[in-house]
């Protein structure tokens, strides 16, 4: 809105109480990122979106397995055996992210790399023969990777280990902007990247809400659950979408680190958590846990978590207590993001 630089008083007005808004879209992190920020003026809600999209680009430079060039690559990358020293943000991340693994029981450990490959999940998928896995998984978690908090070192202990960023990265991302929305001009501000959003808005919640649809797990376009959202990011995890076929089999792209096997496609599970980062973690650990499981981990540490479970044509939905602060009316739209 220019309407700053028109003299009518009754445009002053006007541009004075109502915030301006700039919608940008990039392609970052391998993924496209949405980023809708309102302020006091255009100018600094330019700016405010400019930033967060330079942080999003600096954290995917600190993080990315596809890029050769960043810290994580070079971790990834470094001599068996021998110690190597990590940038600070980056080993903060790992230290929470180790911390995690333990809450989960393994089902959230990005310490996969290697079987990754041994599914050939980046690739066109293969099917490893029961004496690779065995040898593969003894090269997975801290058996692959050992971090150390004293002198924030880490280590690979095998040539296959490396540590896929995959389940968190984006939460990390999406974490470190809204310390940037929080430094910058910007009122309110919505961004979505590659499907996990994060809701925002200064001081006391919006008066509106947000609504955000969660899609059906096998059809991104069809949108199933309202949630209505302000101060927190939601993030979903299903393979519906990511899987390779082999022989006939459907090899998902969210490993179980606990079997080696990848998880099997049984819908998705959405979780809403003020912390970007824990609803990213969150989303992959329930899905590995799968709907029972998981749903019952959810419940007893209040975390506000939602599962689709497919069955033959339909959807069969359930969530923990904690979520329903967040539910809209259930009812199914006909278009996805609103
Ligand atoms: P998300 O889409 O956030 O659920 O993350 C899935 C991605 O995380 C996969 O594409 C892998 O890169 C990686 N990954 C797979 N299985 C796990 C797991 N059990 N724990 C942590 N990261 C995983
Ligand atoms: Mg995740």
């Amino acid at each position: 809105m220019l309407t700053l630089f028109h003299s009518s008083l009754a445009t002053v007005l006007l541009a004075t109480a109502l915030p301006d808004t700039v919608v940008r879209e990039a392609y970052v992190m391998g993924t496209v990122l949405r980023i809708k920020v309102e302020a006091a003026s255009d100018v600094e809600a330019f700016r405010s979106a400019e930033a967060v999209l330079a942080e999003v680009e600096r954290l995917d430079g600190l993080l990315s397995t596809w890029d050769p060039a960043s810290e994580m690559s070079r971790l990834n990358r470094a001599t068996p055996g021998t110690p190597t020293a990590m940038n600070a943000e980056v080993a903060a991340l790992l230290f929470e992210v180790e911390e995690w693994t333990r809450e989960t029981g393994r089902a959230f450990d990005p310490a996969v790399g290697a079987l990754v490959d041994a599914w050939d999940l980046r690739g066109a998928g293969r099917i490893p023969g029961p004496d690779e896995l065995d040898a593969v998984s003894r090269a997975t978690g801290s058996r692959g990777m050992a971090i150390d908090r004293r002198d924030t070192t880490s280590t690979r202990q095998d040539a296959r280990a490396w540590i896929d960023t995959g389940a968190f990265g984006k939460g990390a991302a999406l974490r470190s902007a809204r310390r940037i929305l929080a430094g910058s001009g910007a009122s309110r501000a919505f961004l979505d990247l590659g499907g996990q959003a994060l809701v925002w808005s200064r001081g006391v919640s919006a008066p509106t809400p947000r609504s955000v649809w969660v899609a059906h797990p096998d059809q991104r376009s069809t949108a199933t659950i309202r949630l209505d959202l302000d101060g927190v990011s939601v993030a979903t995890s299903g393979t519906s979408e990511r899987f390779v076929d082999v022989g006939g089999r459907r090899l998902g792209h969210i490993l179980d680190p606990r079997t080696g096997f990848p998880a099997p496609a049984w819908g998705s599970v959405t979780v809403v958590h003020a912390d970007p980062m824990v609803a990213d973690v969150l989303a992959t650990a329930l899905y590995v846990m799968g709907p029972v499981e998981g749903l019952a981990w959810a419940e007893k540490r209040g975390t506000a978590a939602l599962f689709l479970l497919e069955t033959a044509g339909d959807i069969e939905p359930s969530w923990t207590t904690s979520m329903e602060a967040w539910l809209g009316p259930a009812t199914i739209p006909s278009t996805q993001w609103q």
